[in-house]
C-alpha cells in the first residue's frame, strides 16, 4: 500500500512526499482510511510506529474537505499526557500545516498563562495540549469547544494513569457537537479505565490493535546485565560507553539526584553528558532537549521525564541504569531508540533494588530473560529467589493432646508467603490524595524524581 492510495488532498500528499514517506506504516494503513470514513477509533500501537501521522493526516484531510462547524472554535484538539510528547506532536503537525491556512497552537502546563490566552484569542484551528492546562483555559472561558470536529487522545492510558480523567471528561462534555469524531490511541487496549473511558467518549468505535505493548520491536535489541551495587553499575556503564559503537545515548535513572551525579561522573571521564531532571524549569529543560536533539551532547541522563516524546534517529542506545518503576515505561524508554527504521540497543542493569521491576518487565514481555555478561565485571547477585513455603510448628495444647494420644502431637501449619513472581504480575499504582490539575501535570514531568 502507498500513501497515494488514500486519495489525500494535494497539499497533504505533497508534504508526505516531501518527508520521503512512501509506504504507510501498519497503524497508518488501518487508522487513516477508517478515520477518513468518519469512524471513531480506539487504537493501540507500539511506540515509534508512526501513530502521530495516523491521526494528523486524517485530521488535516477532514479539515480541508469539510466546512468548519463554527467560525471561532478550534476544529481539532490533540491531548497528550506530557509536555515533551505534546511538543513532538506539534512539530510533526507544523510540517503539515506549514503550507496551509490552518493555524496550530501548543498549550502546555508550566508556560505563561496570559501568553496562552492571547494565542487562544486568535482562534486557532488546531490545539495540541496537555489536559490540565487546557481544562483551566476552558473553565475560564478563553475558548469554546462546541464546534470541535475532532478530539484526539494520544497515549490515553498514560493520561488516565496520571489522573487526568476529570479534565478529559470536562473537555469531552464541552465538545458536544453531534458531528464530533474521536480518535483514542493507547499503548495498550488491556486497560480497564481506557475501556471504560472509551464507552463514555466514543460512538461505535472501530478497534485497531496493531501490536500490543509487549510485542517484540524488531529494530531494538534488548540486553540485561546483573549488578551487585551502584559501583558495579557504574563500571558497566563505563564499559558500554567506551566499547559499544554508539551515536547518542540516553541513560535512565530512578531519581533526579542520580541524573546529576551520573552526568557529573561521565563528564569527569570526558564523556559529553548532560542531565535533564524535573527540578529544572521549563525553559532550561527545553534548552537541554534542543541541544541534545542538535547533537551537541553525546549522552542525556534523565528520569522518565524523557521516556516519551523524544523522537531522535541518532539515539543508538538506551541504557536503563535503573529499571523503571512502572512496567509500561520500559517500552517507552527503549522506544527512544530504533526510531523510524533505524537499529537500536537497549541495555538494562538489574541490581537487587531493580529485581521486582525486572520481574514485572519479564512478565510484561511474556518471555524468560537471560542475562548477558561483561568479562571482568562479575556480579555475585543472581536475582532474588521467590520465598518458599515456610513450615511452622505450632504449639499444641498438651491437655488436649493427652486426651487423644493417637492424634499427632504437632500440627503443621503451612504458611505460604507471597510469591515474588505473583507480586511481579500486579500493577501497583496508587495515589493517596487527589492532586490539582497543575500538580498532576507537573508530576507527569517528574515521575520517579
Ligand atoms: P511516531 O510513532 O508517530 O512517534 O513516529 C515515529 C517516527 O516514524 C517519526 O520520526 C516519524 O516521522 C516516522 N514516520 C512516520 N510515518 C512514517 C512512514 N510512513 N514511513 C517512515 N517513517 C515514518
Amino acid at each position: 500500500m502507498q500513501f497515494s492510495d488514500f486519495g489525500l488532498e494535494r497539499r497533504l500528499m505533497s508534504t508526505v512526499e516531501h518527508l520521503g514517506f512512501n509506504e504507510p506504516t501498519q497503524i497508518q494503513q488501518q487508522a487513516i482510511p477508517a478515520a477518513m470514513q468518519g469512524h471513531d477509533l480506539i487504537a493501540s500501537s507500539k511506540t515509534g510506529s508512526g501513530k502521530t501521522l495516523a491521526f494528523i493526516i486524517p485530521a488535516l484531510q477532514r479539515l480541508t474537505k469539510n466546512r468548519a462547524l463554527s467560525k471561532r472554535d478550534p476544529r481539532v484538539v490533540i491531548l497528550t499526557p506530557t509536555r515533551e510528547l505534546a511538543k513532538q506532536v506539534f512539530t510533526q503537525l507544523r510540517l503539515f500545516t506549514a503550507n496551509t491556512q490552518f493555524k496550530a497552537v501548543l498549550i502546555l502546563g508550566g508556560e505563561n498563562f496570559n501568553d496562552q490566552v492571547k494565542v487562544l484569542e486568535k482562534d486557532p484551528h488546531f490545539i495540541v495540549a496537555t489536559p490540565g492546562r487546557l481544562a483551566d483555559h476552558l473553565t475560564q472561558g478563553h475558548f469554546y469547544l462546541n464546534g470541535l470536529e475532532l478530539l484526539i487522545l494520544d497515549e490515553a492510558d498514560r493520561m488516565l494513569d496520571l489522573g487526568f480523567s476529570k479534565e478529559l471528561s470536562q473537555i469531552n462534555k464541552a465538545a458536544d457537537h453531534r458531528k464530533r469524531q474521536t480518535l483514542l490511541f493507547s499503548a495498550t487496549l488491556d486497560h480497564a479505565q481506557v475501556n471504560e473511558f472509551a464507552t463514555e467518549l466514543l460512538t461505535k468505535p472501530k478497534r485497531i490493535a496493531i501490536e500490543a505493548g509487549h510485542t517484540e520491536h524488531k529494530d531494538i535489541s534488548k540486553r540485561f546485565y546483573l549488578a551487585d551495587n551502584l559501583s558495579q553499575k557504574e563500571a558497566l556503564l563505563q564499559h558500554f560507553l567506551s566499547t559499544e559503537e554508539s551515536q547518542q545515548v540516553i541513560i535512565f535513572t530512578a531519581t533526579r539526584s542520580d541524573t546529576e551525579r551520573l552526568s557529573a561522573l561521565l563528564s569527569e571521564q570526558d564523556v559529553n553528558a548532560v542531565a535533564l531532571s524535573g527540578e529544572l524549569n521549563q525553559s532550561q529543560r527545553n534548552q537541554i532537549m534542543d541541544s541534545f536533539a542538535k547533537g551537541q551532547h553525546k549522552v542525556l541522563v534523565t528520569t522518565d521525564l524523557a521516556s516519551r516524546g523524544l523522537d531522535l534517529v541518532n539515539v543508538s542506545h538506551v541504557i536503563n541504569f535503573d529499571m523503571p518503576k512502572h512496567t509500561e515505561e520500559f517500552v517507552h524508554r527503549i522506544g527512544r531508540t530504533g526510531r523510524a527504521g533505524t537499529k537500536g540497543d537497549a541495555i538494562s542493569l538489574v541490581g537487587p533494588n531493580d529485581w521486582l521491576s525486572f520481574k514485572n518487565v519479564e512478565a510484561f514481555l511474556q518471555q524468560t530473560i537471560s542475562f548477558d555478561k561483561v568479562a571482568g565485571i562479575k556480579a555475585k547477585f543472581k536475582g532474588l529467589k521467590p520465598k518458599k513455603a515456610k513450615v511452622v510448628k505450632a504449639k499444641v495444647d498438651t491437655s488436649k493432646a493427652q486426651k487423644t494420644a493417637t492424634k499427632k502431637k504437632t500440627r503443621v501449619i503451612k504458611k505460604t508467603f507471597v510469591d515474588l513472581q505473583d507480586v511481579g504480575a500486579m500493577k501497583i499504582k496508587k495515589r493517596n490524595k487527589p492532586l490539582s490539575a497543575q500538580q498532576i501535570e507537573d508530576s507527569s514531568e517528574q515521575e520517579n524524581d
